[in-house]
């Protein structure tokens, strides 16, 4: 992402807050798009809770991707984008009765369901209705996605998903009940995963799956792979654009589809993270003994991922360009955790110089907090300025 054009206008602008290039959006939907295209009827859809911009949903939606929706305020607000129904997949373990008909009125593509009372409060409203609902089953695959245990999803012991014993008894579950109809299966293992290898097992998995069902005569209509592509955080000048080639090369390459199913991912923060970046201003630089602190005006109460697992997200010191040293860079929260980075290296930095953190455009502003009765944080596209 190529900031330094912008200075000049950052040094004008209130901070903090989050930066969105639009040219760097555009080549990621483009080059997402054009990889996909190697397995026959594949769909795209944007991880929403990742990152739901305006701009981005509008972009996302011209560019032919559908919605992976966690909630009903997700499914409304892509309606209000343009979607269509028929473009959204809603996904969570605990739906309620309001978001459930949220889906039903939008006649959403799938319900991704992830227990059998969940199956049958959908069947029961989907009845009162009046409509058919299209299920697609949470499976876990018991697979391990090598990524931070707090965004591992697919290990037998998380609260995610039908386990594979379960899965037919819940297919005939579904085709005994009125109104829904079995569509698919779902899988997602977890998040940032950079191990493709993974992917290949998750293929195998699948094929096995496929083999299962359809020794008992069960058709599935679609095969949905989740999302959980990592990208670089700590090179993202380097590397811009996540790895789409290898992600669906993988799957076109071991995965078995047949000839009439469709083939859906959801990925987030592959779409979103790296064309964002908070911006944020040194309030202070303070010295003690054995340490240098650069204090910023963004804190953790505007990029809580930080506190969650860890997340390193390079920083560049855009105004300074004088000898590096070394830094703790820390927002003003009355916490330990508030904290962007531990001795980084950065230019010669003081008050008033403008930084950026990177790789900030997931599950960064939806995520943003009003902690401290600061005001919730802007966001601010290439176009806007
Ligand atoms: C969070 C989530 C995603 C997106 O995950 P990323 O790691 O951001 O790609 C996709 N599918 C489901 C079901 C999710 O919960």
């Amino acid at each position: 992402m190529e900031l330094t054009k912008y200075i000049e206008k950052f040094k004008k602008i209130e901070t903090p807050f989050y930066f969105y290039d639009i040219d760097l959006l555009r080549q990621t939907l483009r080059e997402a798009q054009l990889h996909s295209q190697m397995i026959a009827n594949s769909t795209i859809h944007l991880a929403m809770k990742a990152n739901c911009n305006e701009t981005i949903l509008s972009y996302t939606k011209k560019a032919g991707f559908g919605i992976d929706a966690v909630s009903g305020g997700e499914i409304s607000r892509a309606i209000q984008s343009g979607f269509t129904g028929s473009q959204i997949a809603f996904a969570g373990v605990g739906k309620t009765d309001k978001e459930i008909l949220i889906g039903l009125d939008n006649d959403i593509l799938c319900f991704n369901v992830e227990s059998v009372p969940e199956i049958e409060i959908i069947n029961t409203l989907a009845k009162a209705c009046g409509k058919t609902a299209h299920i697609a089953i949470r499976v876990n695959p018991n697979i391990d996605a090598h990524t931070h245990k707090n965004i591992t999803t697919g290990l037998n012991e998380n609260k995610f998903g039908i386990a594979l014993e379960d899965l037919i008894p819940t297919i005939r579950k579904i085709q005994n009940l009125s109104n829904v109809d079995y569509y698919g299966l779902h899988f997602h293992i977890g998040s940032q995963i950079l191990d493709m290898e993974c992917y290949k097992q998750l293929s195998l998995k699948i094929n096995n799956i496929q083999h299962a069902l359809e020794g008992e005569q069960i058709q599935t209509s679609s095969i949905n792979i989740g999302g959980g592509l990592g990208v670089d955080y700590e090179h993202p000048q380097e590397h811009p654009i996540a790895d789409f080639y290898t992600y669906f090369r993988i799957f076109k390459e071991y995965l078995q589809l047949r000839p009439h199913q469709t083939f859906h991912c959801e990925l987030g923060r592959a779409l979103t993270a790296q064309y964002g970046a908070l911006i944020t201003r040194v309030t202070f630089v303070k010295k003690t003994r054995n340490k240098q602190f650069a204090i910023v005006d963004a804190g953790f109460f505007f990029f809580f991922l930080f506190s969650l697992y860890q997340a390193h997200h390079k920083a560049i010191n855009l105004t300074s360009d004088k000898p590096c040293e070394k830094y703790d860079l820390v927002g003003p929260i009355c916490e330990s955790t508030d904290i962007f980075g531990e001795d980084i290296i950065l230019p010669q930095t003081q008050r008033g110089d403008i930084i950026a953190i990177l790789s900030a455009g997931a599950y960064g502003h939806v995520m943003a907090s009003q902690y401290n009765c600061r005001p919730l944080i802007r966001e601010i596209t290439s176009e806007q300025l």
